[in-house]
Formats: structure tokens, C-alpha cells, sequence
């Protein structure tokens, strides 16, 4: 038996399938990965500046241009068929699918599975640097081209919807994500380095627990020490392979 074999036995009998995806899940869709992202024009910016709130405030401009280009590489891309055949797999088998992203855009949600647990937010949903100083709700009356928009009132700024570097993950999200591991017989872990935490961590909760962990990823990863499996490849190559019936 194959590897790809294997793995297709364990989704095909599995009650409970848990799929970790990270920004490798998207690359085929056109959405460049972390490292990608930080590489090119804006390699001479450090993540800790573009991805911080500490960064936002030294240089708001400077921080929404860059979420400004994420934004519309996000709107431009379409789901790619590993987004499509892990939805197909969720519809098919009613109740036995759980999606945990690291990714900020929609492309899960697009392709068919609108219950997507978003760990890290969503680009594409701007939200209040502050709550409202004066308690009554702020209003975009003022937008500068190239500047984030600010209430006029209280001079608040809107800021992209992503968790940034030190902040914490929703709470919702993360509980979701751990009950999800614990209970699932197979972990997927899609296009994720296993270097970002706590959603590297998940690997361990779902192995512990006695689950069977797969990894798809055409390089190794921080956590491929707790896969049963590693696949080599992409996900849009791999997930209709394992996932697809017939
Ligand atoms: P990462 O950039 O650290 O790692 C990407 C991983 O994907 C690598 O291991 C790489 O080998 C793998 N990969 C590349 N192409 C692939 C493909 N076609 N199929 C499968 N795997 C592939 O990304 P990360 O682990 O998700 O962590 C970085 C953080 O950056 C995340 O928290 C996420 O929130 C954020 N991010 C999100 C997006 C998005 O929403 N699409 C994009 C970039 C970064």
C-alpha cells in the first residue's frame, strides 16, 4: 500500500478528520506564502514593523499599503482544488470535518465551507484601533489617500482584521481548534512551516490524544516529527488525491 493509499483508508473510515491549513494552502491560488510575502520590494521591513501594533503606530501609512496590496491579492485569488475537495470531503460526509486556518484570507470559505475556524482573523474585515474613546461608536468620516481612515471625531484608525505578532488569538477560534484536535481520529496539516504557535502545537494535542497525524507539504516542516505520514507535494496536487472519491 502506498502512502497516498493509507492515508485515503484512514479519511475514508475516519468519524472525526481535523484539517490544519497554513499559507501553503493558498500559494496555489496565488497568495504568496509568509516568507514570500516578507521577500521582494518589501524585503527591507522586518515582520515585527508590518505585522505589529507597535508597527502600525510608528507608520500607519506604511503598514495599510502593504495589508492594501494583501487585500486585493486576496479579492483576486480563487480557491484552488485542495480548497475544493476538502469542502467536497466536508459535504459528503456530514458532521466529520473540521477546518482550523492560519490563513487570513477567504479561500476556504469560498470554496464551499463557510464554518472555516479562523485562527489569525480575516484580512479582508478593517476593525477599530481603539475602542471608542467617548463610548458612542467611531464613524470613517475622513480618509486621507495612502493613510488608514480615521474618525474624524476621535482621530481613531481603522487597521486591518489579522492578529498581529503578540497579540492573542480569539479565544472562540482557539478553543475550537483544541477541541477539534483532541477529538479527531485523523490531523491534516496543509502548508504550514509548524513555526508559528499555538497552531503548531496542535500537531502534538491530536497525536497525543491517539490521533493519526498527516502532513502535505513539499518541504519538511517544524512538525514533521509528529506525522505518521508526510506527503511530498502541493496541496492542490495532494488533497484531491487523498480526498477525491473514486
Ligand atoms: P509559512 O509561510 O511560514 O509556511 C508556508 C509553508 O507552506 C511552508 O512550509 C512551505 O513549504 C509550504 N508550502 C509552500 N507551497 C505549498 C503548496 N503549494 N502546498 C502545500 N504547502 C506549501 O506559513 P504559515 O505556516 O501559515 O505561518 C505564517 C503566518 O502567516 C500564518 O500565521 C498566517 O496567518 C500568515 N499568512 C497567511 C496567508 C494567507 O492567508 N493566505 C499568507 C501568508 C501568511
Amino acid at each position: 500500500m502506498t502512502d497516498v493509499e493509507a492515508v485515503r483508508a484512514q479519511l475514508a473510515q475516519a468519524r472525526r478528520v481535523c484539517v490544519l491549513t497554513g499559507a501553503g494552502m493558498s500559494a496555489e491560488s496565488g497568495i504568496p506564502t509568509f516568507r514570500d510575502a516578507m521577500s521582494g520590494l518589501w524585503s527591507r521591513f522586518d515582520p515585527a514593523q508590518l505585522a505589529s501594533e507597535e508597527g502600525f503606530r510608528a507608520d500607519p501609512a506604511r503598514v495599510w499599503a502593504w495589508y492594501a496590496e494583501r487585500k486585493q491579492g486576496v479579492r483576486d485569488a480563487q480557491p484552488n482544488a485542495g480548497h475544493v475537495a476538502l469542502a467536497d470531503y466536508g459535504r459528503r460526509r456530514p458532521g466529520v470535518l473540521t477546518i482550523v486556518t492560519q490563513n487570513v484570507d477567504d479561500l476556504h470559505q469560498r470554496a464551499g465551507w463557510p464554518q472555516t475556524v479562523r485562527l489569525h482573523g480575516d484580512i479582508l474585515a478593517d476593525r477599530w484601533l481603539e475602542a471608542c474613546p467617548r463610548g458612542l461608536g467611531c464613524a470613517i468620516t475622513h480618509a486621507q489617500p495612502g493613510e488608514p481612515p480615521a474618525c474624524a471625531d476621535c482621530g481613531n484608525l481603522l487597521r486591518p482584521g489579522v492578529v498581529w505578532f503578540g497579540e492573542m488569538l480569539p479565544e472562540d477560534a482557539i478553543d475550537a481548534a483544541e477541541r477539534a484536535a483532541r477529538d479527531c481520529d485523523v490531523l491534516l496539516v496543509v502548508g504550514t512551516s509548524g513555526a508559528v504557535w499555538p497552531a503548531a502545537g496542535l500537531a502534538r494535542v491530536a497525536r497525543r490524544a491517539g490521533a493519526k497525524v498527516v502532513i502535505v507539504n513539499p518541504q519538511a516542516s517544524e512538525i514533521d516529527g509528529e506525522a505518521h505520514w508526510l506527503l511530498r507535494g502541493t496541496a492542490a496536487e495532494v488533497l484531491p488525491r487523498v480526498l477525491d472519491e473514486g
